[in-house]
């Protein structure tokens, strides 16, 4: 045995022994990332060291011929994208939990630790040791077309709940083999590119940057995370995954980053032939390498045009190893090298989709709906209701359910697929509705319109549903045509017909019931006034259509709130709520209506089927000294006749700065669950550092004198108590 091959020994010790022993060739062949569809004897020959999108039975043949086969028994590290749940297996079983903007509306780091913990459990079942997840881009235009994959507008909340679903991938220690590495990105400001335009250039001030879009970072390295993917965007003029600034300067030195950064898919092929930035293949593949991208992901020039580097004396071979030694003390710190860690198929068989996790699918899926609209306790369904319609395109639609990075995501994916290969835990809406309904509820389903196209107009037969039930059930949204990479849009719409399903729906005076299943804030300024009651579900998962159906008939209260607010329509965006202040006039746009200076639905908000009072809200320590935490206490009695979650709300107003900020931002929340008529005493902690500004050397500091400490149920400032605060 080698010294590194001694588990016993450290890693400094084994990395120290191992890489002396490498060839140049092998060295760049650990950088080397690709995907499963290149020629196997070109892999070997090129040493690569790491594969993407190969799993199960292939990932244990490569692992035996790549890495076992191997001269020195290097292991092979597999990645895949698994936000959500092992998805892209879904319709093996793999368990689907809410999408991450669902997620992010729990304000649970409970769930996001579970849903973190289960995924990388299926995951390395498959034989997989690296998820590219938790996305940690902070949304600020809605149009953009991964908006789904985000938790959110704010930084905050993004960072904490990043941080537990690390927790939950990389377990207690990475060496245990149901732990994986986790991946932050797209570094950085993705979200945040021109007119949401996917992949574009990214506007960002070094302000914003360091302000909106760097905390939830530095909250995620804190946790642990190791590897930082860069995205495909341009700052500033360079493209990310050639930006020396970012990379070298700004992730390495400014932030001592130890880990290691790879490029987005075949990012550096884009700097030649979108981003024009590199004449060839070899300049770019150099030049990223240069700018601190350590591992470019699958791009199959990169081997040959850095051998030549070294070679001509372009880059050293120091460079190599450095970059070498950062990958390979991930593989030993995952284990690679002692456990082998190939994907265990029995488990996989006996394992995926178990009743525990889809148990736990479920918990997470009740509380992450937000219930926008209730008018007249519309909601829950009375127990004598005997007949509903259940219409809308999302009804009964499990791919719209799952969300993205599931099988079903993939835009050439067949419905087909689900028919021929059913998953029993996959139950849509209305299928759910229909079991939990029983026989006491007659359901009459008709799908009423398309979402992708005008084709299919059953909106008259929805209609006489409609008049035939006690209550409409109208499940719309949009669905993987109108989310995801390649799909910003122009307008929040309803695609389709849906609009004009609702309008007829309504028309019949019965009560209209929304469903929302979306990956995307839709406009709903129709909906808000028309509807009678708004649930909003995101993409809910395997277990979505069960939690939707027991909130439906009352067995479980919605809970979650906002991360992120509703526009009334696209032309108002961004309408996030941390924004600077200063707007010149109405606070609104001229020609849109004057509550449009109200955001529709804003960040924080979300009803129940209970009322909560806030009372005796009080700053323990008004006056707060250096280093001293703040303390806000309230008292939360749940006043109404459900046992329901509320999510308490910390935001904070440094009353004058000398910068421009927000009005206030979120610092601290927590939730309670409380039973009908119980009262708990909620305490909220906020550290003095998170006082800080970032003020115009562009240094954080905590600028001493008057602070409005708000606390409440929603970002709404009627929603809000504001207690003073003096900083000394
Ligand atoms: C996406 C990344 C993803 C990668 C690998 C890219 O197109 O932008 O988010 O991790 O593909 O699948």
């Amino acid at each position: 045995m080698h010294p590194y091959e001694d588990p016993n020994l450290s890693t400094q010790a084994r990395l120290d022994d191992l890489l002396p022993r490498m060839t140049l060739e092998e060295k760049i062949g650990q950088l080397c990332m690709m995907a499963g569809n290149v020629d196997e004897e070109w892999l070997v020959e090129k040493h690569v060291g790491t594969m993407i999108n190969v799993y199960e039975e292939n990932s244990l043949r490569l692992q035996k011929k790549l890495g076992d086969g191997h001269r020195l028994r290097i292991p092979v590290l597999f990645s895949l994208d698994c936000p959500h749940g092992h998805g892209l297996l879904s319709s093996k079983g793999a368990t689907v939990f809410p999408g991450p903007l669902a997620l992010s509306c729990s304000w649970s780091e409970d769930h996001l630790e579970t849903v973190g913990r289960v995924t990388a459990t299926e995951m390395t079942y498959t034989g997989i040791h690296w998820s590219f997840a938790p996305v940690v881009d902070v949304v600020r235009d809605l149009r953009w077309g991964r908006v789904e994959e985000t938790f959110g507008e704010d930084g905050f909340l993004v960072g904490e709940m990043a941080a537990a679903m690390i927790r939950g991938f990389q377990g207690k220690n990475l060496s245990d083999p149901e732990s994986v590495m986790s991946c932050l990105k797209h570094f950085i400001g993705y979200s945040q590119t021109i007119g949401g335009r996917d992949s574009t250039e990214t506007q960002l001030s070094q302000r914003q940057l360091r302000r909106d879009f760097l905390p939830p970072y530095e909250r995620a390295f804190a946790e642990g995370c190791p590897t930082v993917m860069a995205g495909y965007q341009a700052i500033d003029g360079t493209p990310c995954s050639l930006n020396h600034w970012l990379l070298r300067h700004l992730l390495r030195d400014e932030l001592g980053f130890e880990g290691f950064v790879v490029s987005d898919f075949n990012n550096i092929e884009k700097a030649v032939k979108l981003q024009k930035v590199c004449e060839d293949m070899e300049t770019a593949c150099v030049e990223s390498f240069k700018a601190g991208n350590d591992m470019p992901m699958h791009t199959r020039e990169f081997p040959e045009a850095v051998l030549k580097a070294v070679r001509n004396g372009t880059l050293s071979e120091e460079a190599i190893d450095i970059s070498c030694a950062r990958i390979l003390k991930m593989k030993f710190a995952l284990g690679l090298f002692d456990e082998k860690r190939y994907p265990d198929l029995a488990k996989r068989a006996t394992h995926f989709g178990s009743e525990e996790h889809m148990e736990k699918a479920l918990q997470v899926a009740r509380d992450s709906t937000v219930l926008l609209k209730n008018e007249n306790q519309t909601l829950p369904l009375s127990p004598k209701t005997r007949r509903v319609a259940v219409v809308g395109p999302n009804a009964n639609d499990i791919f719209a359910q799952l969300g993205c990075w599931t099988y079903s995501w993939m835009k050439d994916s067949k419905p087909e697929l689900r028919l021929e290969n059913p998953i029993p835990a996959e139950v849509t809406i209305l299928e759910a509705i229909r079991e939990r309904g029983g026989d006491a509820v007659t359901v009459d389903h008709v799908q009423g319109c398309n979402i992708e196209d005008d084709e299919l107009n059953e909106i008259e037969a929805a209609v006489k549903a409609a008049e035939d039930a006690e209550v409409v059930i109208a499940v719309v949204g949009d669905n993987r045509f109108f989310a995801g990479e390649q799909a910003d849009r122009a307008t929040l719409d309803l695609p389709g017909r849906q609009q004009e399903l609702l309008k007829a729906l309504k028309a019949t005076g019965k009560p209209l019931v929304l469903v929302l299943v979306c990956a995307k804030p839709p406009s709903l300024h129709w909906a808000s006034q028309h509807a009678d009651a708004i649930l909003c579900a995101w993409t809910p998962g395997t277990r979505g259509g069960v939690a939707i159906a027991e909130q439906l008939f009352g067995d479980h209260s919605p809970s979650g709130k906002l991360s992120l607010t509703f526009a009334e329509s696209a032309s108002q965006l961004p309408v996030n709520y941390n924004q600077t202040r200063g707007w010149h006039g109405p606070d609104h746009y001229i020609d849109l209506p004057p509550e449009t200076k109200d955001p529709l639905y804003p960040f924080g908000f979300g009803l129940s089927y209970t009322q909560f009072s806030y009372t005796h809200p009080e700053v323990v320590n008004p006056t707060l000294d250096t280093d001293e935490t703040l303390k806000v206490r309230v008292d939360i009695t749940n006043t109404g006749n459900v046992a329901c979650r509320e999510i308490v709300q910390l935001y904070i107003e440094d009353k004058v700065a000398s910068v421009v900020r927000p009005p206030y931002e979120l610092k601290a929340y927590r939730q309670v669950f409380l039973q009908p008529g119980e009262k708990a005493t909620v305490e909220l902690e906020v550290p003095y550092k998170s006082l800080a500004i970032l003020n115009s050397e562009m240094q954080w500091v905590v600028e001493p004198g008057e602070f409005i400490a708000h606390v409440g149920s929603s970002s709404r400032s009627s929603d809000l108590t504001p207690l003073p605060v003096e900083v000394r």
